[in-house]
C-alpha cells in the first residue's frame, strides 16, 4: 500500500481519489435538489475544506453565493476544546439558508461553535454538509444533514486535511500508521 511520511508519522492510504469523488457527488446531488431556487450560500471552513468545497461547489447547479471563515482547533493529532476564530463571518446572512462546508465531523465542538455564530448572524436556516464524519467519536446532538462518508476513529491526512500544516495538497486520504 502506499505510504508517505509527515514529519515523524508514516501515513498509508485508506481512501483513493475515486471514492472521494463519488462521495462528494453523492453530497451535490443531494445538494442540489434540497436547496435549488433558495439562494443558499455556502460557508466554507478554512483551512481544511478547501478542496472539499471547491470539488462540491463545481458540482452544484442551482445560483449560489460562497463565503469563508476561517477556525483551528486541532493541535498536532487530537482535537482541542477550545476553538479559535482566526477569520469571522464578513457578509450579513440575516435571513439566508446557509450550508456549512466542512471537511470532518469529529467531535462536533467546532460545527457547535459554528453553528452559535450563525444563529448569532440570525440566519433563516442551517443545514451541515461534511466530507467525513466519525460516528465513534460523535458528541453532539446537532443533525448533521450531508455526509460523504463516515469514517472510523483514525486520523487522517489528505484532500484539504493537514498533520502540522503538510498533507492537505494530497489527493488521496491517508491514515495514520499505528506502529
Ligand atoms: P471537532 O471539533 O469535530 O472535534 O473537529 C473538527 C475539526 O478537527 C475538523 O474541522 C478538522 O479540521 C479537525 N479534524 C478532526 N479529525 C481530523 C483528522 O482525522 N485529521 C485531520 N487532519 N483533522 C481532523
Ligand atoms: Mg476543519
Amino acid at each position: 500500500m502506499e505510504k508517505v511520511t509527515i514529519k515523524d508519522k508514516t501515513f498509508a492510504v485508506s481512501i483513493s481519489a475515486e471514492e472521494l469523488n463519488d462521495a462528494v457527488q453523492k453530497v451535490a446531488d443531494r445538494l442540489n435538489e434540497d436547496v435549488r431556487d433558495k439562494n443558499p450560500l455556502f460557508l466554507c471552513i478554512l483551512n481544511g475544506a478547501f478542496m472539499f468545497a471547491s470539488d462540491l461547489l463545481k458540482k452544484v447547479n442551482t445560483p449560489c453565493e460562497i463565503s469563508f471563515v476561517k477556525l483551528a482547533s486541532y493541535e498536532g493529532t487530537s482535537t482541542t476544546e477550545n476553538v479559535k476564530t482566526l477569520v469571522g463571518l464578513s457578509d450579513n446572512l440575516k435571513g439566508r439558508t446557509v450550508i456549512v462546508v466542512e471537511d470532518i465531523v469529529d467531535t462536533g465542538i467546532t460545527m457547535e461553535h459554528i453553528i452559535a455564530m450563525l444563529e448569532e448572524a440570525e440566519v433563516a436556516e442551517i443545514k451541515i454538509a461534511t466530507l467525513f464524519f466519525k460516528p465513534e467519536s460523535f458528541r453532539r446532538s446537532y443533525k448533521v444533514d450531508y455526509i460523504g462518508m463516515s469514517i472510523p476513529n483514525d486520523f487522517i491526512v489528505g484532500y484539504g486535511l493537514d498533520y502540522d500544516g503538510f498533507g492537505r495538497n494530497l489527493p488521496q486520504i491517508y491514515s495514520l500508521v499505528t506502529e
